[in-house]
């Protein structure tokens, strides 16, 4: 099998789109022949919009989230308590965190999680910067609102002791996880259970 079957800018096309994750060859030639049965100028406004996105956005240079503006307009959205930052792993993480529209603090996106094993130490995450913003802004709370893997584990708790020391008086609360809404406990792993009990509280 392979792609050789096709002209060369079509198995090029097959070739790239079967780069994206989660597309196998087969999703790859079906999306490519799809692409060059619509219109001219409907191709045209895909690419323009694949090199759009490469060119415009960029990380903000105080939260680090994707932007086309720096700073954010999260950033720049004085209405927002500047006392409360929420600390999160990546751009989905904050995204779905706005969309449930809980928290109405300042964010700081680390751009990842501590993971010894693939390389990634604190200076390959935006700890630092982190760490320069309790000295330039007033803080009062810190979410670490971090997913609870074993890598999200060890960096909550690389956290914990970097501001701890640094800067004691500021509140460091953790968001709670445990069984989904319409969960079920016989269907849930000893971990879930075991973080839902230590995050119980009063009924
Ligand atoms: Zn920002």
């Amino acid at each position: 099998m392979g792609t050789a079957v096709y002209p060369p800018p079509l198995a090029r096309l097959i070739a790239s789109l079967s780069r994206l994750p989660g597309l196998g060859e087969k999703t790859a030639t079906r999306l490519a022949l799809h692409i060059l049965r619509r219109p001219q100028a409907e191709v045209a406004e895909l690419a323009r919009t694949l090199t759009d996105v490469k060119e415009k956005i960029r990380s903000c240079s105080v939260c680090f989230n994707l932007t086309e503006a720096d700073p954010c307009p999260l950033c720049e959205n004085h209405s927002r308590e500047s006392g409360i930052l929420c600390v999160v792993e990546g751009p989905g993480d904050l995204l779905a965190l706005e969309k449930a529209g809980g928290l109405k603090g300042k964010y700081h996106v680390l751009q990842g999680t501590l993971s010894p094993i693939d390389g990634v130490g604190p200076k390959d995450l935006r700890i630092r910067e982190l760490l320069e913003r309790l000295e330039k802004e007033k803080i009062s709370e810190i979410v670490l609102a971090i997913n609870p893997t074993t890598e999200g584990e060890a960096t909550v708790s690389f956290l914990v002791e970097q501001i701890k020391t640094r800067r004691p008086e500021i509140r460091l609360t953790r968001i709670a996880y445990g069984i989904p809404m319409g969960g079920d406990l016989k269907y849930m792993d000893n971990w879930t259970i075991k973080m839902a009990l230590d995050s119980r509280r009063d009924a």
